[in-house]
């Protein structure tokens, strides 16, 4: 998962799904904290894979699972 990483702030960004949303995520950095310049060392990073951070993440991603399992048993025991 890619994230943006600023060497002159000493940050690095959440992960981001794509790419772009990292790269768009450094530049509105760039806007709020250097004017639009580009700090030296800017670049993005590959992340930890995703894993849901909140127990509401958690849920959302149970209940995709729970749908899965439903689905799969449905079609195998069901259909
Ligand atoms: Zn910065």
């Amino acid at each position: 998962m890619p994230a943006y990483r600023c060497e002159k702030c000493g940050l690095t960004s959440r992960a981001f799904l794509t790419a772009a949303g990292a790269r768009e995520h450094g530049a509105e950095h760039r806007a709020r904290a250097h004017g639009g310049d580009f700090p030296d060392g800017e670049c993005l990073v590959a992340n930890e894979p995703f894993l849901p951070q909140t127990s509401q993440e958690w849920k959302a991603v149970l209940a995709v699972v729970a749908l899965l399992a439903a689905s799969w048993v449905w079609h195998h025991v069901f259909g």
